[in-house]
This record gives structure tokens, sequence and C-alpha cells, in this order.
């Protein structure tokens, strides 16, 4: 799969693709990775990219023809002549773009080519989404600098899903967000499933040595070696944490029809020991 990202600042990538899972998968060819500097698309002596927003107001535009340029240089045709069984999207990134989830990077995973698009001071002039643009994506609500973190985080969510990019070809499945049971066909080779997912729940807690830590210990049942039991008591703790960080996730598995009849006792029984609350340690 090919990722090109536009910027400014071609430098602030470097140091990303070169360590942990980005760069084994840029190692492996399973990722490739471009990143191009948008002031080689200028063609004024100080190379300008920005320029004052038309009705006034504060802050600068990123402007159209640079982008434009950039995109048609790496064969990017406008959103109107590309066919819908495109294997290819060209994301903007914007505080105004839908929501980036697990689903949308799902979504990403299946296509060939990804170019990225990172907006700068106050945005990009509204045509560039217009023209080429088939995705405008937020990875949260605040606003950022610049599209670059936005880019980044879009990138590693993405090439983490593809086949052979994670050491375990079954770990995003058992992640927080993760598929279904249902999509679920295998065990992980004697390692206890957690049954993640189920509709996208939360990750469940996870330990290593030392057993005991500043007066903390590991829970005992993780150390027993009963996988019926640990099984068990990771599903209740992703439940117990789902609930308390994120109730909006169990409303939708509920509303899926994600979770199974013990799930639901266990969720009854949670909410009755005041597990959907936040303790006030968190607050
Ligand atoms: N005026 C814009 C607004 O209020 O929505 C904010 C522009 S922001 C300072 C500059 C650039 O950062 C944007 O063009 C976009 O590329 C990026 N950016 C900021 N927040 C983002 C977010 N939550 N998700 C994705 N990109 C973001």
């Amino acid at each position: 799969m090919r990722f090109e990202i536009l910027t400014i600042f071609p430098e602030i990538f470097r140091g990303f693709f070169e360590f942990g899972v980005v760069s084994r998968a840029r190692k492996t060819g399973i990722v490739e990775i471009s990143v191009r500097d948008l002031r080689e698309f200028t063609h004024d002596r100080h190379r300008t990219l920005d320029d004052r927003p038309f009705g006034g107001g504060e802050g600068m535009v990123l402007k159209a023809e640079p982008l434009a340029e950039a995109l048609e240089s790496i064969g990017i045709r406008p959103v109107s002549e590309r066919g819908s069984d495109s294997q290819e999207s060209v994301v903007l990134l914007s505080a105004q773009g839908r929501p980036f989830t697990q689903a949308v990077a799902r979504e990403l995973s299946e296509l060939q080519r990804v170019v990225l698009i990172c907006g700068r001071y106050e945005g990009v002039d509204e045509r560039v989404n217009a023209l080429y643009c088939d995705r405008e994506i937020s990875i949260g609500d605040y606003v950022l600098s610049g599209g670059e973190l936005a880019a980044a985080v879009v990138l590693d969510a993405t090439m983490r899903l593809l086949p052979g990019v994670l050491g375990n070809e079954a770990s995003s499945e058992f992640e927080s967000f993760g598929a279904g049971d249902g999509a679920i066909a295998t065990d992980v080779e004697g390692v206890p499933r957690s049954q993640h997912g189920a509709g996208g729940l939360l990750d469940y807690p996870h330990y290593t040595r030392p057993a005991e830590f500043r007066g903390l210990a590991v829970p005992e049942v993780l150390l027993g070696g009963d996988h019926a039991a640990v099984r068990k008591w990771r599903r209740e703790e992703q439940l117990r944490k789902t609930l308390r960080n994120r109730p909006d996730l169990i409303e939708a598995a509920v509303r899926g029809g994600g979770l199974s009849r013990e799930d639901l006792r266990v969720l009854e029984r949670l909410r009755g020991e005041g597990s959907g609350s936040v303790p006030s340690s968190r607050l």
C-alpha cells in the first residue's frame, strides 16, 4: 500500500518513519511512504504558499495552486474524473472533517493508495477539497497547528491493519475497537482469546513482570495458567473499562447486538457496583 503525504514541513515526518512498526512495514515493502514538499510547487521568488483570506479575517490560507500542482504531479485527477471503484483516496486532514475511527482506518487499509494533505495556517483553500478530496478527516475535536500529526495518526492506524505488518496476524483483531467475535475465526495458539471487540469495546488492562510493583500486585488470575479464567477476567475488565471510560461504546454494542447474555449480566453487576461512574481519583 502506498501513502503519499503533501506538506510544507516534510522534515516533521523523518523520525516518525524510522522507528517501530512503521519502519518495519517500510523495510518489508508492505508499505511505501513518500513525503512531498509543497514548496517545490511554488514558482515565485519567495516560494509563497499562503495568501490572505477573501472576505477578510484572521490569518492566512494555504493556496490552491501548489496543492493542485503537487496532486497532479503524482497523477491525481479531480474526484469527478475518478471512478467509483477507485483504489485510491485523497484525504484532507481538517478539524472540520468526519471523525477518524478504527472503522475509517479499516476502510482506508483496503485501498492501494492514500494521499494525505496536511493543512496549515487557517486551512486549505476549499476548492482543493471540492476538486480533489474524497475524504475530509478530523482526528479529534481540537485544533492542531497543522495536519502533519493528523496524517501520521491516520497513516499509523491504517498501516497496522495491513496483513503482515504486525508480528501476530490476529493482533489488530484483539485490540480496542477490534472486530466482533463472529468476525474472528481463530484463537491465537495457546493464548486465551480476549474475545475483543464484540462490537468494538476497549482493550483489557495488560501486565508484565515484575509480579509486584510498588505495592501493587498483578491480578492473581493472570498468574495461574487457567486460560478459561483468564479469558473471563479479561472480558469483565474490558466491559468495566469501557463502561467507565466510553459508555457510548457500550450503548453501541448493546444496540448492535454485539454483547452476549453473559456480557449483559456482567454489565448489570458492574453498574450495580458503580463501575460506570468515574472514580474520584480520576477526576
Ligand atoms: N481554521 C481551522 C478551523 O478552525 O477548523 C483550523 C486550521 S488548523 C490551525 C491548520 C491545519 O491543521 C488544518 O488545515 C488541518 O490540516 C490541521 N488540523 C487541525 N486540527 C485538526 C484535526 N482535529 N484533525 C485533522 N487535522 C487538523
